[in-house]
């Protein structure tokens, strides 16, 4: 492959030289040469210094992702090897523990692949190429990803919006070995789901949340939960796991809850009672605000609401509304668990938010936890973008 070099823009090397991965078109100077989609240029300084390498986006906006800040490393199929090789191994604590195998294995610029998620499934790992550079590299990507994660197959969800601007189409399909179920059986922490992964959100399942559902098995003994957003069960399963008295879903998708009720089948060992309601969450929690229902522990884990900068405000009111209807739910001393998994929306901005929700309540909350992501979505130091899903267990007086 021929290198070209990118030369920068003066005072635009900044945040390269703070090891930030990502390259705005407006940064770039000048381009020796025409690379093509994907291929690896030489990025320079504007006086010459060598910054290191990155993968060529010709339409995107993020014009380069940086694969290294070593002006001697070659970016080959040794090197992404490597990369792949050092994130599986930063994972080996999952497979010795033994009591989750679902987790992610790469997780894109915090583990130098941009542009790479890979999850895995028990004996499946399913990827997501979203960027130029990793779609460049694809074939010796699932090749180091079966060396170091031996599977029985690997299976591709590149059908996300984000492709557009690389100029790359929706693609799935099965990569290397074998086709995976059409559920496949997982276990996190004990607990039992099946995970579409073909039709399913993300590569399947809300494996960023694991840890945040474990907490909530701890508190969740006896409770009456409302699980708000509950895509196929994940935290009210976790509460049947634990012997809540009753568990409420609620979710827009009768797919998924169809699955939540599968999920809650393969868990159930105490007499509960589970109820999966199909509808807009905004409008069953004042319904069940009118009615006079109450909970001890709410779960609210919403879609993304700010996808841009622009819907921020508007995204922060739907943040409050839902917060406060929850918080109404909350019998004294209940918990409440809830999420912002928007990139945009800051843990500052969400704690204002909650906070304006248990002024409008008149109620006294404290925080017990502040909650992230899982370990295996870690969040590289230098790019703070990478922290997206951030979240409170509140207690509620
Ligand atoms: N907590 C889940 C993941 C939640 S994902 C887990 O641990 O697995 C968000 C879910 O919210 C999706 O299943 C989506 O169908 C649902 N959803 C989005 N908007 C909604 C709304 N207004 N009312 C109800 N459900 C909604």
């Amino acid at each position: 492959m021929c290198m070209t070099d990118l030369i920068l823009h003066p005072k635009r090397d900044f945040s390269v030289l703070r090891r930030h991965p990502w390259i705005f078109s407006g940064a770039v100077a000048k381009v020796d040469g025409t690379p093509a989609q994907g291929d690896s240029v030489r990025v320079l300084s504007s006086d010459g210094t060598v910054l290191g390498y990155g993968a060529y986006s010709p339409t995107s906006q993020i014009r380069v992702r940086m694969w290294t800040f070593d002006p001697s490393a070659v970016v080959d199929e040794g090197f992404v090897a490597d990369r792949i090789g050092r994130a599986v191994g930063a994972r080996a604590v999952f497979l010795a523990e033994g009591a989750t195998n679902a987790f992610r294995l790469v997780n894109a610029e915090a583990d130098g692949v941009p542009g790479l998620v890979a999850d895995r499934y028990g004996e499946w790992i399913v990827c997501q190429f979203t960027a130029a550079g990793t779609e460049r590299w694809k074939r010796e990507i699932v090749a180091a990803l079966q060396c170091f994660s031996p599977c029985r197959g690997v299976y591709e969800r590149s059908d996300v919006d984000v492709r557009e601007h690389e100029g790359l189409p929706p693609v799935t399909g099965v990569l290397a070995g074998e086709p995976p179920p059409e559920r496949i059986e997982i276990v996190e922490n004990g607990c039992r789901y099946l995970v579409d992964v073909r039709e399913g959100h993300k590569t399947g399942f809300y494996l960023d949340q694991r840890d945040n559902r474990n907490l909530v098995k701890r508190y969740a003994n006896g409770c009456d939960v409302l699980n708000a957003f509950s895509y196929t069960g994940g935290f009210g399963i976790a509460a049947v796991a634990a012997a809540a008295a009753s568990v409420t879903h609620v979710d827009l998708s009768a797919p998924s809850l169809e699955l939540a009720k599968t999920n809650t089948g393969l868990n159930t060992c105490h007499v509960e009672e589970s109820s999966f309601i199909q509808g807009n969450v905004f409008e069953v929690l004042r319904k069940f605000r009118d009615e006079g229902r109450s909970f001890d522990l709410v779960i609210l884990d919403p879609p993304k609401f700010a996808e841009s900068k622009g819907s921020l405000m508007k995204a922060a009111r739907g943040y409050k509304d839902i917060n406060l209807l929850g918080i109404k739910l909350l019998r004294p001393g209940g918990l409440l668990a809830t999420f912002s998994c928007s990139g945009l929306m800051t843990p500052a901005l969400f704690h204002k938010v909650v906070a304006d929700a248990a002024v409008d309540a008149k109620r006294d909350i404290q925080v017990t936890t502040r909650l992230q992501q899982a370990e295996d979505h870690p969040e590289g130091l230098c790019f703070p973008e990478g922290l997206y899903l951030k979240g409170l267990l509140c207690r509620a007086w």
